[in-house]
């Protein structure tokens, strides 16, 4: 019999007799055409073909975050990075220089599963919070009770021999860089061998998976990689057809393959949901080094399609209808509340959420709940979806182009035919123009930004 903990169900929740166990699989910056099943001619990435085939691919999922930390936000709080103030229009991200934190008062997917019992592991790249700075922001402080990785992105510890240009080098040297590597509290490494990283991060991802094979366990996995500088171990250096890109992408596709063995050496696969995505769309000003977005326009840092949309895997045997695809506007902010409907925990109260449960996606391949979809640049609404629609009220190309171009009207594309956003057909549809437009501007009043976390900065 199912206990509610706080208060009445939620009355549409379909919670299970047995918590799931959830684990959700982030890589960074992995551009939406860079697996085999979104269809990379030369990435061969069978383990997650394969679970895409024995689950449900999305086509049009999107991240609530155009870069890695207002979407990191984002996916653990099921809010829009404008609400807690995890989003800067200079800043971007967190630095090395960064106090600023997710702040104490929103609650995270593990802090809400810690209700029902859940452990929870946080095994890779943070970035939300530079706790060596200050220490609440660290994900203990932030409801998971095992941290081992990185407290932000694998650029942000240069050396002094790193050239200028150290990130841009197609070459790397493992010299040009002073990584610090967390397990709980302490720091454990420095500098980090940045060749081990993704495997020790699936081997620290199995020994979780084995400690808690008995209790209902969130397992967030947010990788180091393919986020430039690019590092492979031996066994994957040079074996790609696609460069040492194609080299991490294979490797992390391997580790995926490794864990999901695991759960089912364990007999887990049919109580535990496996999702797979991304941060934020392919680091194109890094050319070789940054991955491909297939048919869509631009890549990280803006809000064209490129920027935000990004791969979706979910895979639960007996569960999720094998071999589908679901074809609706979702975003990785539902894997909050969908998370919680399974487990049977209510949301949060008194705070808003901007995802939607997927459970009707899930399992019955059936539209969600949702009208729109916003998209951010920073703290400000520069784009809205609806539908197979999406009105662009700002564009900026994500590196090249200083400025942002308001535009009045917006510009206008049909998604359902061109998903690479080429054809503005604004003025052969004024009707659409407008409607979208009163959504872009009923959610900016709705939803003001909150004072950003950002510009926190030590001096
Ligand atoms: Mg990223």
């Amino acid at each position: 019999m199912l206990v509610w903990l706080v208060g009445a169900p939620p009355s549409a929740a379909a919670a299970e007799e047995v918590p799931p166990n959830i684990v959700i699989l982030y890589a960074d910056d992995l551009g939406y055409g860079d697996l085999g099943c979104q269809g990379h001619p030369a990435i061969r990435t069978p383990r997650l073909d394969r679970m895409a085939a024995e689950g449900m691919r999305f086509s049009d999922c999107y991240s609530a975050g155009e870069v890695c930390t207002p979407s990191r936000a984002a996916l653990l709080t099921g809010r829009y990075p404008v609400r807690s103030g995890m989003c800067h229009d200079v800043r971007r991200v967190l630095h090395r220089d960064s106090r600023g934190h997710l702040p104490a008062a929103e609650v995270t997917l593990a802090e809400a599963l810690r209700e029902r019992g859940y452990a929870s592991a946080c095994i890779g790249k943070w970035h939300l919070g530079n706790f060596a700075l200050e220490p609440a922001g660290h994900p203990h402080r932030h409801g998971f009770d095992y941290f081992f990785g990185l407290p932000h992105s694998n650029d942000m510890d240069s050396t002094p021999a790193a050239p200028h240009d150290a990130v841009g080098r197609l070459e790397q040297d493992p010299r040009w860089w002073n990584l610090s590597l967390w397990r709980q509290d302490a720091e454990v490494e420095r500098p980090t061998d940045q060749a081990a990283l993704t495997r020790r991060t699936i081997d620290e991802a199995i020994g979780f998976v084995a400690a808690h094979e008995h209790a209902p366990f969130l397992l967030y996995v947010p990788f180091t990689f393919p986020h430039v500088p690019l590092f492979a171990s031996a066994e994957f250096r040079g074996r790609s057809r696609h460069g040492i890109y194609g080299d991490v992408v294979e490797e992390l596709d391997a580790g995926v393959g490794r864990l999901l063995d695991a759960i089912a050496d364990r007999g887990l696969d049919g109580r535990t949901l496996v999702v797979f995505s991304s941060d934020n769309g392919p680091w194109l000003m890094m050319g070789r080094q940054g991955g491909s977005a297939g048919a869509l326009r631009d890549g990280k840092g803006s809000t064209w399609e490129g920027g935000m949309r990004v791969p979706l895997i979910a895979r639960w045997p007996g569960r999720v209808p094998a071999g589908s695809v679901h074809r609706g506007v979702v975003s990785t902010m539902d894997l909050f509340p969908t998370a919680l409907a399974l487990a049977g925990v209510r949301p949060p109260r008194g705070v808003a959420i901007d995802g939607v449960d997927l459970a009707p996606a899930l399992f019955a391949n059936r539209p969600v709940d949702r009208e729109s979809f916003f998209f951010y640049r920073g703290t400000r609404l520069f784009a809205v979806r609806s539908g197979r629609w999406k009105a662009h009220l700002v564009t900026q190309p994500a590196y090249n182009e200083p400025r942002a171009t308001p535009h009045e009207p917006p510009l206008l594309f049909d998604l359902e035919t061109d998903c690479g956003e080429a054809l503005d057909v604004a003025a052969a549809h004024p009707d659409v123009v407008a409607r979208l437009r009163a959504l872009a501007r009923a959610q900016e009043a709705a939803c003001p930004p909150a004072p950003s976390q950002l510009g926190n900065v030590r001096r």
